[in-house]
């Protein structure tokens, strides 16, 4: 796609970038047809091929408006786009640099501006979010219904969490909302490492991984987010260089969404002076849970009994960020899961960090396509890789939904 930046952004890093991305585009359209959002409303602005063509107008100086914000607003920023792009279409990043400018340019309504200002900063902050969610527990039937049904009515049981024994070991990373959702993901991971010979660390006060405020454009917020995490993880990472005890040789994301934005750490700080080369390592040591035992999946403990008949639901963040697909379904198998039939798996079920909060009514299409092709193949639960789909697809209480590494915990392990 021929493309003339305005002077405005053509020499920065991100007319760079972006100007990099739009020439790659050969304005095909391939990828409208696997774009949830272009399936549900049908017009070429709510695909990726019409978001990509507003974003040029912007980058080349043409009058913003509230339609650009409006149709990126209701990306959900799946990516399944660049799964089917045959150009190799970076959309994603594309998508962020035209938010970042369309923020700047078009002035949000005041109570918009508050719920992601409160998003931004509750969801991101574990101290704060963990009680605001016992309350809203106790408030439920009076929230709005896109935020009641993103509250579980019980958040299980983490159980014990196996001492640093072995030599190998790896990082963990807490996350900001899934202590409190769902304290038992990464204390299974924990308990199923240990028995394959690799302890589980958290690190001291590393919390959001950044995900979330620079998704809701505040970009500057989460690089900041980005920059304190890496330094709680930096001297396990340093041992490890040194050899020295405690030193990690992985650093491990139970959750999806989170793993592809610190698999671009990278990337996003690359003209940070003090930190491009800390993210570097970061990123490159950044496994996702099923890599890690999918690398050791002959040392799980062999299945028995009767097959579990299970539905999985593939993250967006994991299928299309991280291109990472078969390594959750093969984990499975091995376990003595049955995988049963799930049509348009490639699609997102809608929850797309706070997207089910901002865009409610698209949300709730996804969710209800995704709940039934969940169901269509009869499955005694379903499991997914990341704490947003989980959440989102549990609300209903149409099928039970965990992470895959808790079903399998139960499956091989009790
Ligand atoms: S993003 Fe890729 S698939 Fe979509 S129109 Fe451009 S080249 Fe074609
Ligand atoms: S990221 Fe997803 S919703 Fe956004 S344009 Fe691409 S396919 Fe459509």
């Amino acid at each position: 796609m021929q493309t003339a930046l305005a002077d405005f952004i053509r020499d920065t890093p991100e007319g760079r970038e972006a100007e990099e991305i739009l020439r790659k585009c050969v304005h095909c359209g391939f990828c409208t047809a696997t774009c949830p959002t272009y399936l549900l409303l049908g017009d070429e602005n709510d695909g990726p091929r019409g978001r990509i063509y507003l974003v040029k107008q912007l980058l080349e100086g043409a009058p913003v408006s509230e339609k650009t914000q409006l149709h990126l607003d209701r990306c959900l920023t799946c990516r399944a786009c660049e799964t089917t792009c045959p150009s190799g279409v970076r959309y994603g990043r594309l998508a962020d640099i035209g938010r970042k400018l369309t923020e700047e340019r078009v002035a949000r309504p005041l109570w918009q501006r508050a719920e992601r200002r409160v998003l931004a900063s509750v969801l991101s902050r574990r101290a704060m979010f963990a009680p605001l969610l016992a309350l809203a527990r106790f408030a439920r039937p009076l929230l709005p219904k896109a935020l009641s049904g993103s509250i579980p009515h019980a958040v299980p049981n983490a159980g014990a969490w196996p001492r640093a024994r072995h030599a190998r070991r790896m990082l963990v990373l807490t996350g900001c909302v899934q202590p409190a959702l769902a304290p038992d993901t990464n204390a299974a991971a924990a308990r199923v490492l240990d028995r394959l010979g690799v302890s589980l660390v958290e690190a001291r006060g590393a919390g959001c991984c950044g995900a979330l405020r620079f998704h809701l454009s505040y970009q500057k917020q989460g690089l900041a987010d980005m920059r304190a995490i890496i330094d709680a993880w930096w001297p396990h990472v340093e041992a490890a260089g040194k050899d020295a005890a405690g030193g990690v040789e992985a650093i491990v994301m139970t959750a999806s969404g989170c793993g592809a934005v610190v698999k671009e750490y990278g990337h996003l700080l690359r003209d940070d002076p003090r930190y491009a080369a800390k993210a570097a390592k970061i990123s490159a040591m950044t496994r996702d849970l099923s890599e890690v035992l999918d690398a050791e999946l002959e040392r799980l403990p062999a299945a028995t009994g009767k097959p579990v008949r299970v539905a999985y639901h593939p993250p967006c963040t994991l299928q299309h960020a991280q291109q990472l697909r078969g390594t959750v379904e093969r984990i499975l198998t091995r376990a003595g899961f049955e995988l049963t039939a799930v049509p348009d798996s490639h699609l997102c079920c809608g929850s797309a960090g706070t997207y089910s909060i901002l865009e409610p009514e698209l949300s709730e299409r996804l969710k209800a396509n995704k709940l039934s092709a969940l169901a269509s193949g009869d499955p005694e639960l379903a499991v997914t890789a990341n704490i947003g789909c989980q959440i989102h697809l549990a609300g209903a209480g149409t099928l039970p939904v965990k992470h895959w590494i808790v079903a399998l915990e139960e499956r091989l392990l009790r």
